[in-house]
């Protein structure tokens, strides 16, 4: 027992059992693929880790490393597995899907394709129905953006500063973090004052935020806009709450700009907020486009964007279609992936599991100075880390620690915001009031020894 118990009174956390094992291994070690990746695989990518991590099983909320070691993923991969790795029902469409017709494009029919479109739209409130798939987040959002610019005539697009949106070029400008950009393409969009309660000038008074887009569309543009998107909780920018009120006030100011509202779903979608399937519907408002990713194939690529059938003519004008948007392994998997949320009640249990550990995490800033920030709403919780308080200084390199030491305990946990300072929490929405446990422990057990 002694030894359990670390001098400061912090137990060692013991990770929840769960009663499944991965068969043997016996590809090659994690320095092996290490030299490939170094040799083969672009140098843009990076590990999370001092010491990299090969993942080589998944089920449900946890996964396993090349030697069987079991890891809580309180990352969720990256917000992307919605309802657990490896879900039976989720492989079962896929196996069964992949037997019967593994590619099929727009040209054709397929039930696959239509069937899951039609549960989508079901999902979404309004006239939003017209449903276009993509490959990724990326995809959805350059179309939503182009849509806007077809539909609205105008170029002018507003997004918020410490926004993602994706890599390609026009969605790389959209982005509001200079760690995403590599400043080539950029035109025509203008980024807003973020509406950040911790960080930003105005603290929660969301409509005075408001006023920076109506001034950007009054000094940087021509009184017309093509349109605005925005995250409802950024994610790559550190689960970033927008102050509220701050929604309904620029949805004004761009409906009265003439311009449409994107609403891009990417990470805050797909249930994962808790209280509502959708994140822009805690801010009570309702988009003219809503882009999707991650969450809604559970890990499988795939995004959509939806919009209304009027907003959705102007894509008649062209042949506008892509190769694989809409592949029937993936749709199935996605049709899959909104059965098992709504039959295994997962939006429930990430409001429920949710404000546990969001309560669990607001304690332990109550313990550890170095927690500034506690945020969040459902399994997408946010814990910033800084070394003053009063200066909000990032504590960067403090956190690189925690998140090793955690590693070592057993929980995965991902890490983001404009300064890499914040604690991204999005885990699969099947985790459990012990999975939030033993994070809360964790970080605590972790924070308490430094
Ligand atoms: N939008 C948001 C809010 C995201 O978080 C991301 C990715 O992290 C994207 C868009 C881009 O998605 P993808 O990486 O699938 O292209």
């Amino acid at each position: 027992k002694e030894a359990s118990i670390h001098e400061n009174d912090v137990p060692i956390p013991k990770i929840p059992s769960f009663d499944f094992s991965p068969p043997p291994y016996t590809g090659p070690s994690a320095d092996e693929i290490m030299a490939k990746r170094r040799e083969y695989l672009s140098p843009s990518f990076f590990h999370f880790y001092t010491k990299p991590l090969n993942l080589v099983d998944g089920k449900m909320q946890y996964l396993f490393d090349e030697n069987g070691r079991r890891y809580l993923d309180a990352f969720g991969g990256i917000a992307t597995v919605s309802c657990g790795h490896c879900h039976p029902d989720v492989v079962e469409a896929i196996v069964s899907q992949t037997q019967r017709l593994q590619h099929s494009t727009v040209l054709y029919l397929n039930n696959a394709i239509a069937d899951f479109a039609e549960a989508l739209a079901s999902k979404l409130p309004g006239n939003l129905k017209v449903v276009f798939f993509t490959n990724s987040g990326t995809e959805a959002n350059e179309l939503a953006m182009m849509i806007a610019r077809l539909y609205t005539g105008c170029h002018d697009i507003v997004s918020l500063r410490n926004s993602y949106h994706g890599n390609a070029a026009g969605t790389m400008g959209a982005t509001g973090q200079r760690t995403w950009k590599f400043n080539i393409v950029q035109s025509g969009v203008h980024h807003a004052m973020n509406p950040d309660p911790y960080r930003g000038m105005f603290g929660s008074d969301g409509e005075k935020y408001a006023k920076d887009v109506h001034d950007h569309v009054e000094f940087g543009t021509s009184g017309n806009v093509a349109g605005f998107i925005s995250e409802a909780i950024q994610g790559v920018g550190g689960i970033v709450e927008l102050a509220p009120g701050y929604l309904p006030a620029v949805y004004k100011t761009i409906k009265n700009a003439g311009g449409l509202c994107i609403a891009d779903e990417v990470q805050a979608g797909f249930a994962r907020t808790g209280s509502h399937f959708w994140g822009f519907e805690g801010h009570g408002v309702v988009p003219d486009i809503v882009t999707m990713a991650k969450g809604i194939g559970n890990g499988i690529p795939l995004g959509a964007v939806v919009t209304t059938p009027e907003i959705a003519e102007v894509l008649t004008r062209r042949s506008y279609f892509n190769t694989f948007g809409g592949n029937p392994v993936c749709t199935a998997a996605g049709h899959a992936v909104l059965k098992v949320i709504e039959r295994e009640k997962l939006q429930e249990n990430a409001f429920k599991v949710g404000s546990y550990l969001k309560q669990r995490l607001v304690e332990l800033k109550d313990k550890h100075d170095i927690i500034g920030d506690v945020r969040g709403k459902g399994l997408m919780l946010g814990v910033e880390l800084v070394t003053d308080r009063e200066l909000k200084t990032p504590a960067k390199a403090e956190i690189m620690h925690v998140m090793d030491q955690m590693k070592e305990l057993g929980v995965l946990i991902g890490k983001g915001g404009f300064h890499g300072n914040v604690f991204r929490i999005t885990p699969p929405l099947c985790f459990t009031k012990e999975d939030a446990d033993f994070v809360a422990d964790a970080m605590d057990y972790t924070m308490s020894k430094m």
